[in-house]
């Protein structure tokens, strides 16, 4: 990246890395080439490592996006009929939802006030005889609200239910547990802290998961997300032979191997400790500018981005300010709040690179400040550094 091209801070599609950019750029190979089934069948064994999946746990990657893994998660693991609990936390749990109803399950919802979750206990009180299954959204992109799964898992399995997460904006950045919680399902899109361009649906799944998937009664699933058709393609790609049910995002495939590979240089541990501590740094850098998080409480801040009310007197027009220092940022997308607030990402790449956050930090501030707000920006820089 030139330091001159705009750098993209929103929460997600984001900076990518030199290595995932090579890998992606590569002359495109056939589906069946020995090459990209290698790269397909390394990319699911690490998912499991970055999932912190167990052995028997089942991972898959479908050309898609964020909402393509949901569709996949609301398709498979419920019946027709069925009842699901859904722990609402913003725009995405919402659209959870009605994907679920949509395909004939019936949904109860609990929910908080914007920018707060339901506790544990609120859940509790929901969970109601006759529930088969929890959905959650790890970190909601909306608010930038991050729940714990870990409570939700075990309230699932005291409930003899299923737990699935969308982890579209969390997976890779903030911690999880899949098999140590005893979560069935973990979704992602590749456009996140995964660090790949936007394009593919990635899941894992539990044996528990697959189990409910082959007593799944009704209508079978659409069939591009049927897992059930995908699965022995998986084992294929594990197993290093050619397989072919619908066209794999080849160029993906291997950019995935190559951001995975990123991931876990270190350890997964290692990298969601760098998103912690690039989390933290931006949010005293944000308390250095006076600016206030949606999220009410700080243990519901997520890793992945800050959501940020606009001070008294700014709107929506500062995320054009700050786009033309250089960055840019997302405005809100919550409906309840949407004029009221403005997102920055940073997860994937750009938790690494303490420049692109110092970047971004000094644009914010700058647009602030031709935004008419008087802010310390020499303050809000020395805030930053990451310890
Ligand atoms: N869930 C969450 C939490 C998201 O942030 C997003 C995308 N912003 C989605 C689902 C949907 O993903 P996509 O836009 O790739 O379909």
């Amino acid at each position: 990246m030139s330091e001159s091209s705009p750098l993209l801070m929103i929460p997600g599609p984001i900076e990518i890395s030199p290595g995932v950019r090579a890998a992606f750029g590569a002359k495109p190979p056939g589906h069946l080439a020995p090459g990209l089934i290698e790269a397909f069948g390394d990319s699911l064994r690490m998912m499991r490592q970055v999932w912190k999946a167990g052995p028997d746990s089942r991972p898959f990657v479908l050309a898609g996006g964020g909402t393509v893994a949901m569709e996949m998660a609301a398709a498979n693991f419920v019946s027709p009929g069925e009842r699901a609990l859904v722990v609402n936390t913003g725009y995405f749990s919402t659209r959870m939802a009605e994907m679920l109803r949509r395909y004939g399950v019936d949904v109860a919802e609990v929910g908080a006030a914007v920018g707060n979750a339901p506790t544990p206990d609120d859940v509790r009180r929901a969970f109601e005889p006759g529930i088969r299954a929890l959905f959650a959204t790890h970190v909601d992109t909306s608010t930038g609200v991050r729940i714990d799964p870990e409570p939700f898992t075990a309230l699932a399995r005291e409930h003899d239910a299923l737990s699935l997460f969308d982890g579209v904006c969390a997976t890779a950045a903030e911690r999880f547990e899949m098999d140590v919680w005893g979560a069935d399902v973990y979704l992602t899109g590749s456009q996140k802290a995964i660090g790949l361009p936007a394009g593919l649906a990635l899941l894992v799944a539990s044996p528990a998961a697959l189990e409910a998937r082959r007593t799944r009664r009704g209508l079978p699933p659409p069939m591009y997300v049927d897992l059930d058709s995908w699965a022995p393609i998986m084992d294929a790609y594990e197993e290093g032979r050619p397989s072919y049910f619908s066209t794999p995002a080849t160029n993906l495939v291997l950019a995935l191997r190559a951001g995975l590979e990123e991931i876990l240089e270190g350890g997964i541990d290692a990298r969601i400790t760098v998103h912690e501590r690039a989390a933290s740094a931006m949010r005293a850098a944000w308390e250095a500018l006076g600016l206030q998080p949606v999220p009410v409480r700080g243990e519901l801040i997520a890793n992945t981005l800050s959501a940020l009310c606009y001070p008294e007197g700014v709107d929506a027009s500062l995320v054009g300010k700050i786009a033309a220092r250089g960055v840019i940022v997302a405005g809100g997308l919550h409906p309840e709040i949407r004029e009221t607030y403005f997102r920055v990402g940073h997860m994937g790449y750009a938790a690494t690179r303490e420049d692109m956050l110092t970047r971004t930090v000094e644009a914010v501030g700058g647009g602030l400040r031709d935004a008419g707000v008087e802010v310390d920006l020499t303050a809000a820089v020395e805030a930053l550094p990451i310890r």
